[in-house]
Order: structure tokens, then sequence, then C-alpha cells
């Protein structure tokens, strides 16, 4: 009889690693402090501290201040230490590409499948397969006579049977034919090789092994080997006698099985606590009484609950309110003096959530489960540089890029954000740019070219930008959409990176390393297989393997630990949540093979389907006892759509319910996570202060010699708008702004009529004479003739002014009409007319008038409007300045009174006159907004205040929002109607 590894078994409330540190010690006895000689193999490092931690605590009762030794390793470690036959081992981004290449050549046995996805299947169930020492004999019809046996089939010959059979047979061989032939080896072949080398090992005495909870047939025999030579001890959490395969101590019971049988020391545990547990999980062994039965039985033994202090349970409403949750019962922990706290959870986005909330409350952990590199910042630079590359430049992607901290060093990246702050501004959302890197550059060019001097030379750093980026492009740019070897394309990518400059800071940070390793090992899997990838499936390789490479942060020395359920195994702490307990994580529904249902699988001597499921109920039932105090969260909904709870948390909810008539429900928790109080804040920062409306002093200085219709216009509706914009210059000059509105569909249609009444050099036109009920066609055809040579742009993209000239042209035939009318009366005397008008006591008023009339020694002025226009109660009422402002310069400009004012409204297909100011109205009107001008102008030198008390919509369209802080004022603005309204 082969010889056995000892065992050493603990119910779950027992430390298991405690439990070894006394054996090991005992074990020790004589030879103490010495335990050089002695091997600890675990999962994860993460329990090497705590295991030495216990052994020096229980050495120093022995009389021994310090101890050498043991060597505590991960298995994996200490067996990549053993030689095997030099032949190169397969990365997983090899094994892939290798697999990927073997599937196209058979490509008549699956049909469309996604080539990776089975890749990744296959690569599993091979890896299985290889640990397991499943052969698959080398006939095909063997290999099905089998498969028919175990799905135990009367049909002799089943034709999806026979497909499976034939893939799995067929790529298995094509598989190992291809290792063989490029001498290479799998890691699942490499480990088992390994396990054999490591039993001649003679240089490690007894060896102690923990924290697994199952171990394969090849990994027994390798105990079972190992034992022949010195002493094996192997640790078993949990108990040893299953009631059902679906129990959570199926587990255990089944490792138990597998090593040989009883245990040389078991520890139990019949705490009241213990039988709780134990009670509500009898209902997944078969024959079980029913739920209430055994509650109610469990209740004639314990009247009072047993969770009662130990146990409870919070239902949140939404993932933002668990987290909350989780973060606040930390915190509540570590007021308590808690020293050795656990999150434990399978949702990594509930993780990181918790973890950013930590954060801020200042409380540092130790993520053990890390996050897919996927999710990193780092991949996220890498992923919208792709996109970027994909789909030309689109913003979304391009902005994310250019604000990534990996773009630029620190010390430039002020001015590099204030760079794409221009391109976002002006080019992005000003010219209407959605995508492109040569429209960006093209409708760039064209803003400089219409902005005067400094202002256009101001945008040469976007420009430089732009330039940067087509340069960094330029490597990968040919490779997009089209198949080529992935070791070029890669090395491609990683050079495009490098011109952007983002290599370095990638680098340089923990996660960008590990992205650029991952982009490494691919490119190096890819120099070593002759095969050719259209870029979608280069891009699915790319974003798989970042997808599975998980990154763990540093480890700080915290109380507090992130961790996953595999991960936890070998912890003990003073308090835990268990958090995330909904059905989707526990059980979950991952790790489904697609290949052989369970009955061919356990002939075959897979595991199983349901196996990760069992495997975490084994986790869940041991962190109920891992720690005095435990908290399960979950949540009820998820993005709107309802979620179900765990049914392992529903069984001990209605176990509790009925028996002591209430949930395991935390209300206390309940009531905090919905208190503001409870809320982290910085209190080291100073409180808000209620605002005011700001109401700084004009500086005589400051105020300028001349003013527009618009400035006047501005300085009636908001004096701080006008302060902030004219008198501090942090609005546009009005020259620069002119610049940029020619280029809108307003300016172009003033454009026309000044070519159609007055002409304008290079356009058709003028038209010449009055417009009649004999010449309007004439007219018609004549104003739309101009229209099409004032909407085309070379400089433009000309969609957009398609569209423009499309509007115009169906607003043509009215306007011709209105000016049949107005040709009846009056005559065009001039048009964009530039003109001022000088004051003794006031600023000069200037401004550009659209068009004059005049007959008989009288004007009239025009303003077209293609946007909005002001309300007649408001020009009537001195509120809108602009037409008797323009009624003063047009007097002054051709010396003539004038006798009406108007807008010309040019909307959709109607002409219409708007707040058409004449007579005695219009000289009233005029003489006050002068007077009221010089008196304002008077104050303002004398350093009056000039307050923020725009009304909606002013401060609708107002660019100065942020800087008068408008949403923190306390109080509504009062205006000075007064000095409004003279
Ligand atoms: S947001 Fe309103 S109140 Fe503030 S400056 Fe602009 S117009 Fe004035």
């Amino acid at each position: 009889m082969p010889p056995h590894p000892r065992l050493l078994q603990a119910d779950y409330a027992h430390d298991p690693l405690a439990l070894l540190a006394n054996r090991i010690l005992e074990d020790a006895d004589g030879q103490l402090p010495v335990l050089g000689q002695v091997l600890v193999l675990v999962p994860d490092l993460d329990a090497g501290p705590r295991l030495r931690r216990l052994l020096l605590e229980r050495a120093t009762e022995a009389g021994h201040a310090a101890l050498l030794g043991p060597r505590v390793t991960r298995l994996s470690d200490w067996l990549a230490g053993f030689a095997i036959p030099d032949r190169r081992i397969l990365d997983q981004a090899e094994r892939e590409l290798m697999l990927v290449e073997a599937l196209r050549r058979h490509h008549t046995l699956f049909g469309k499948a996604n080539l990776w996805a089975l890749a990744e299947s296959l690569l599993k169930l091979f890896d299985d397969m290889t640990r397991r020492r499943v052969g698959v004999s080398m006939d095909l019809q063997t290999f099905t006579d089998r498969l028919v046996q175990a799905y135990g089939s009367d049909d002799a010959f089943p034709s999806a049977l026979g497909m499976e059979a034939r893939l799995v047979h067929t790529l298995w061989h094509a598989w190992h034919e291809q290792l063989a032939a490029g001498g290479c080896l799998d890691r699942a072949t490499a480990d088992l090789l390994r396990l054999g080398a490591s039993q001649a090992s003679t240089d490690t005495g007894p060896v102690y092994l923990a924290g697994f909870p199952v171990l394969e047939v090849p990994e027994v025999e390798w105990l079972s080997g190992l034992a022949a030579c010195r002493p094996v001890t192997v640790v078993v959490h949990g108990r040893g006698h299953a009631p059902a395969p679906r129990h959570p101590d199926a587990t255990p019971s089944a490792l138990l099985q597998n090593l040989g049988g009883n245990p040389d020391q078991a520890l139990r545990c019949n705490s009241a606590y213990t039988r709780f547990l134990d009670t509500v999980f009898a209902g997944y062994s078969d024959g079980a009484r029913d739920l209430a039965e055994r509650a109610e039985a469990f209740l004639t033994t314990q009247a009072v609950s047993p969770a009662n202090g130990r146990l409870v349970v919070y239902q949140a409403d939404n993932a933002e309110q668990e987290a909350r949750s989780v973060e606040l019962q930390i915190r509540r922990w570590l007021l308590e003096g808690k020293q050795s706290l656990a999150v434990v959870t399978e949702n990594r986005r509930l993780a990181r959530r918790v973890r950013a909330l930590l954060e801020r409350a200042g409380i540092q952990i130790q993520d053990r489960g890390g996050w897919a590199l996927s999710t990193t910042s780092a991949a996220a630079l890498v992923e919208r540089w792709l996109e970027c590359m994909e789909e030309d430049f689109p913003y979304l992607a391009l902005l994310d890029l250019l604000k990534s901290p990996f773009l630029v060093p620190e010390q430039r990246r002020e001015s590099h954000l204030a760079t794409v702050y221009r391109l976002e501004r002006d080019v992005i959302l000003h010219e209407n740019v959605g995508r492109g890197l040569a429209a960006y550059q093209r409708r760039l060019e064209y803003r400089r070219h219409r902005l005067p001097g400094a202002a256009g030379a101001a945008l040469q750093p976007v420009a430089e930008l732009l330039e940067h980026l087509r340069q960094a492009a330029e490597p990968l740019q040919r490779f997009i959409g089209t198949e080529n070897p992935p070791a070029e394309v890669l090395e491609a990518l990683l050079h495009s990176l490098e011109r952007l400059g983002a290599s370095a800071a990638l680098a340089e940070d923990a996660a960008g390393a590990r992205v650029l390793q991952t982009l490494a090992s691919l490119q190096r899997a890819a120099e070593e297989q002759e095969t050719v990838l259209h870029w979608t499936e280069l891009r699915s390789w790319m974003g798989t393997s970042l997808e599975n490479t998980h990154f763990r942060p540093p480890v700080s020395g915290s109380p507090v630990v992130l961790t996953d359920l595999a991960q936890s195994v070998l912890g003990h702490y003073e308090a835990l949540v268990l958090a995330g307990a909904e059905r989707d994580h526990l059980p979950g529904n991952g790790g489904q093979s697609p290949f052989f249902n369970d009955a061919v699988r356990r002939d075959l001597g897979l595991p199983e389907g349901d196996a990760q499921c069992r495997e975490r109920f084994y986790h869940f039932r041991r962190l109920l006892e891992a720690a005095p105090r435990v908290l399960v969260t979950c949540r009820r909904e998820q993005d709107g759509e309802p979620v179900a709870t765990s049914p392992w948390v529903e069984s001990l909810q209605a176990f509790h319910q009925l028996a002591y008539g209430e949930g395991l429900d935390d209300h206390d928790l309940a009531w905090l996570v919905r208190s503001p109080e409870a809320e982290v804040v910085n209190r080291s920062a100073p409180l808000p202060t209620t605002e005011s409306a700001p109401r700084p002093r004009a500086e005589a200085a400051l105020l300028p010699r001349t003013l527009s219709a618009s400035g006047y216009q501005q300085l009636m509706d908001c004096p701080y708008q006008f302060f902030a914009a004219r008198l501090l210059h942090l609005a546009p000059p009005d020259a620069i702004r002119e610049a940029l509105e020619k280029s809108d569909y307003g300016e172009r249609v003033h454009r026309c009529l000044e070519a159609f009444h007055k002409g304008v050099e290079g356009m058709p036109g003028p038209f010449g004479s009055p417009v009649t009920r004999a010449n309007r066609d004439r007219a018609i055809a004549e104003l739309e003739k101009i229209a099409e040579a004032a909407f085309a742009d070379d400089l433009e993209d000309n969609f957009l002014h398609r569209g423009w000239l499309e509007r115009w042209r169906r607003v043509i035939p009215a306007y011709i009409d209105w000016q049949l009318r107005r040709d009846a009366q009056w005559r065009v005397h001039s048009a964009e007319v530039s003109a001022r008008r000088e004051a003794a006591d006031g600023p000069i008023i200037q401004g550009r008038l659209d068009r004059i009339d005049a007959a008989e020694g009288r004007i009239a002025v025009t303003d077209y409007k293609t946007g909005r226009v002001p309300s007649d109660a408001d020009v009537l009422a001195g509120e809108a300045v602009q037409l008797p402002c323009y009624a003063l310069l047009a007097e002054a400009e051709t010396g003539m009174a004038t006798e009406q004012v108007e807008y010309l409204e040019l909307g959709k297909e109607k002409v219409k006159s708007r707040a058409v100011l004449e007579g005695d109205r219009l000289h009233t009107l005029k003489s006050a907004i002068d007077v009221r001008l010089s008196e304002l102008f008077e104050r303002l030198q004398s350093g009056a205040e000039v307050p923020a008390w725009g009304d909606e919509k002013t401060c609708g369209y107002c660019p100065m929002d942020g800087l008068c802080r408008r949403q923190a004022w306390h109080s509504e603005p009062q205006q000075e109607t007064d000095s409004r309204h003279h």
C-alpha cells in the first residue's frame, strides 16, 4: 500500500493556519528554534506572514524568542525550481495563437464559431485532460465508442456526439503534434513533469500543505511519492463527510477521500452557531426535512438565536448603497479597534468601488484580488488609441486619449490640457467636427485663417498636437482592417505608443508596465508562429489577453484585506464582510465547459460542470465561521433590473425567520447607510460658504473707450458679465467674435443680401434695379446665383453648407416679395456699413449696420435676423437697445434723420418685419438710451458697483457663469431697476 500523507482536519470554526502552526512546532519539538528543513506549501503567499506570526507566538510561549525557518512558498514556485526536459514552455498567449492556427486548419469541424472563444474553452478542456491524465486514443472510433458509452446513448452514433468527438479528437491530436513539432510543452504537462521530478528531491525535510480545497489524482499520487521519503502533512479545512454532492461539505469530504480517508487529527466544533449553520444547510442533503420542520426543531434546542451578534445580512437597494454599507461597516469595526478585517467578494466591480470609498475615508487596504488589466487606466489608453486608429479619431475617444495621465509628463500636463481644451472648444465644439484627423486639421486651419493675428497664432499648439497624433499613428495605420503577421502589427503598435509619448509613463506605472509586458509577450508569441491574423482577430486576442491578465496593486500593511473567495482560503479574521452575495456570484454561472455532459466528464475523470459552484458553496460555508462577526451584503437591483439574492443567503434568512420570527437584517447599518451624517467628509477643508451675487466695483482705467451695441446690451443685461468680459477681457474681443461669426449661416445670408443690393467683389450681383412684379423671377434667380457662390467654400466640409444653402433657398422667394413691397417706399442706400458715433460725455458707440434705406432725405435702418429676435416688448421698454443704437449710428453715418428701424426676421420660409420703431416712439427711445449710456459710464468711472443680476435667459447663454458662481448663490439677485430704466 503506497504511503499516505498525514491528514489534519479542522472544522470551519477553527483557524487552519493555527492548527498548522501548532503541528509544525509539535513535530519539530527538540529541534527548535531551527525549522530550516521544514517546507510549507500554500496556494498564495499572503498566508506566509500570518503563519510566521502564529509560529513565533507559539514558539515564544515555549521559550524560543526567534525561529530559523520554515520556508513558506507557493506550490507553483517550489515546483518551478525542478528541472524538466529542455523544452520551451508555452505561455498562455502562444498557446492561444497556436491553437487558433490549428482551428483554422480544421475549420470544417466547427462552422462559424468564434475562434478565440473556442480556443479558450478547448485549452481549458485540454488542461483538465492533461492534469488528470485523460488520454485520447489515436483511433477516432475508439474514442467515440467510449463517449457513446458514457453518454449512455441508445443511438449507435448520434450526429451531435459524432461532431463533438471528432472535434475534440482531431484538435487534441493536432495540438499535440504541433507541440511536438515546435519542441514545446504546455504548462499543464510541464507541471506534471515537475511533480514527478520533485519527488526525488533530497534537500527537503518535512513538507506541509495547506489551503488546497481540491487536489487532483496526479497531485495525490505525487504526495504519496513525496511521503515515501519524508513526512508529509496536509491540512484539510472542513467536514470529512458530506450528506450529498451538492452540500457545502462535499469539497473537503472529496479531498479527504482522495487523500486516503481518515484524518490523523481532527478538531471538531459543536458550538450553537456551528449547529445553526449545519441545520440551515442540511437542506442540501438528500432526504432532508423541510426548512420549517428543521427551524422548529432547532428552536426547541436553542431558544436564543446563536446568530445574534455573529451574523447579519444587509440588503441594499442598489450597487452604490451596497458599497457604502461595506465601507461604513469597515469603519465601524476599525473604530471598535479591530485589527484584522476582510472584505470577501467575487464581484470585482463592487470591490473596486469599496476600495475607492475606503481610500476616500483615508483607509488603505490590501487588495489581494486586484483586477483585470483591461480595466486599468493604462489599458484604457491603449484601447482609446486603437479606437482612434480604427474609427479615425472619434472625438470622445480622442479626448479620453489626450486627457490620459500617461500622455505627457507632469510638468507639461497643465499646458497640454490647455491645448486639449482649445481643441475641444475651438475645433470639436465650435467648428462642429466629430471625427477625422484630417478634418480636425482642416477646420483648425480654416479657423486660424479667419482669426486675426495673435488669436490665430494662439492655435499653433493645437495644430502641433494634431500633427503629433498624425505622426504617431503612421506606423500602425496601414494595418487597420487588413490581414498581417501579428508580430509586425504588435511591433507597430508599440512603436506608435512610443511616438505618441506614452511608453515612458506606462513603463513607470505598475499597471502600465504590465500592459507593455503583455503586449510584448503577445509579440514574442506571435514571432514563434508563422500565421497571419485579420485586424479584428488580433484585437480579440489582445482584448482577451488584457482581460485574462490580473493586476494586483502593491499591497500595504493595512488591517483591511480585500480578497476573493479562493484567496481567502487560509484567512481568519476579527470581522468579515461577505459582499456581493447575489445569485450571479454565489454560486454564479461561470466555469461551465461547453464540452461533454456530466456523465461523460465523470467517466473521463474530468471535473463536472458544477465543480465551481460546489467549491464556492464550500467557501461560503467556511467564511461564515472565519470570523466572530460576519456581515453578508447583497443588492436588490442593478441598472434598473432586479437582482436575485444568493440561494444560500435566502436559506439563512428564511430559516432564521421561521425559527426566531425575524430575519438576519442589520437595521442599525441600514439606518446608518441612509444617514448623511455617516458620509465621509474632509473635516480639515473649509465649509462651503453661502454666497451672494458678486458686486465688484468698476475701475475707471479699465473702462473701454468704444462700445458696440452688443456691449451696451451686455451692460444692461448683467453688469457683472460686462465687467468680466470687457473690463477683465475674459471674453474674446469683438474683432475675434466677428471674425468667427463670418463662418455661420447668418453671416453668409448677410453677404448674399449685400451682394444682391450693393455688390460684393468676386460674387454675382448686384441686381441693380428695384424689384417689381415683372422682374420678380429674375430677382429670385439672381439671389439664388449669389447664394451658390456665398455658400461654396473650398475650405469646408460641404455637408453642413449644403444644408445651409437649401435652408436659405427656401427663404429667397419670401425675401424678394418683402423687397418688392419695400421698394414701393424706400431705396437701398448702403449695406454692411461700419459706423461710429462720438459723444462728448460717453463712450464712442460703434457698430455694423446691415442696411440703410433712404427716401426723400430720411432713412430707415433694417437689421437682418436669422436667429433669435428680441421681443417687441423688450424693444419698446428700452430693455433691448440695439435698434435705437443703430438709429443713432445711422444718423451719424448719413447725416439724415432716422424715420424707422426694424428687425427683418429671415425665418424658415418666411420673412417678417419685427419690433418696428418709428415716429415719436423712436425719437424718445433713442434719446433715452443715449442719455442713459452717458450716465452709466459716468457712474462706472466713479467706481460704481457692477452687480451680477442676469435673468434666466441671460444666464442661460452666459460664458461667465462659472466666474460669478451663479449656482452657489443663496438668494436671487436684486435688480436695480433705477439703473436699468432711466
Ligand atoms: S451667469 Fe448670469 S449673473 Fe452670472 S455673470 Fe452671467 S449673466 Fe451675470
